[in-house]
């Protein structure tokens, strides 16, 4: 009896007193993903990642809007939506009781606006992505190509590619269908192996 006594005086308290008192949290303990709507673009990029679909995007083109949400009842707190988002939108807080008395509760939505294309008028991507990537874009004014890319951001990814065959088709006719040589820092194969002597 008194070595037990002892041995329980000696380990001390082995449980905590939680939910009567605070849990002390470990300092990298994953908790609940916040979301910043007004930082987020609705990108899809946290969705495409999210190992439970855990966010969700849906798209409605009669209302024209794409609507991100998350339910944190299928979250298992990975981070995978944190460490692809471009904007910082989302990140794991320390926050983890989660507990609600209506399953509805565990859901957020945010609605955003899509951006119709300027040439065929379909929608193509949330307006908010649009402008972050015509804006990173035009940082590059000096850049032939990023500019053009930029000029390209207002329409949706098919009309993109005709305008790509377009101008393809319009430098053929102008070259005669000679393209330039193309450049490469790979070093001359010999000849031995089939190179040019
Ligand atoms: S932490 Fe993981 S499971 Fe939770 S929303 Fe983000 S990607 Fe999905
Ligand atoms: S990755 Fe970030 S910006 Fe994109 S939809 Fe998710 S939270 Fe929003």
């Amino acid at each position: 009896m008194f070595k037990t006594i002892k041995e329980i005086l000696r380990t001390g308290d082995a449980t905590v007193k939680y939910p009567f008192a605070p849990l002390e949290r470990p300092e990298h303990a994953r908790g609940k993903p916040e979301h910043d709507a007004v930082a987020c673009i609705g990108c899809s990029a946290c969705a495409a990642v999210c190992p439970p679909n855990a966010i969700q995007m849906v798209t409605d083109v009669q209302e024209g809007t794409i609507t991100w949400s998350i339910n944190y009842g299928r979250c298992i707190f990975c981070g995978r939506c944190e460490e692809v988002c471009p904007t910082s939108a989302i990140g794991l807080s320390a926050e983890f009781e989660l507990a609600v008395m209506s399953k509805d509760d565990l859901e957020e939505t945010c609605t955003y606006r899509l951006r119709a294309c300027a040439e065929c008028g379909e929608y193509y991507a949330a307006a908010k992505e649009v402008d972050y990537a015509t804006r990173l874009l035009t940082q590059f004014q000096d850049d032939e190509e990023a500019a053009r890319a930029a000029a390209l951001t207002r329409v949706c990814p098919a009309c993109k590619q005709k305008a790509d065959a377009y101008r393809a088709k319009a430098r053929d006719e102008l070259t005669g269908g000679e393209r330039p040589p193309m450049t490469t820092n790979a070093a001359p194969v010999p000849a031995t192996m089939g190179g040019a002597q």
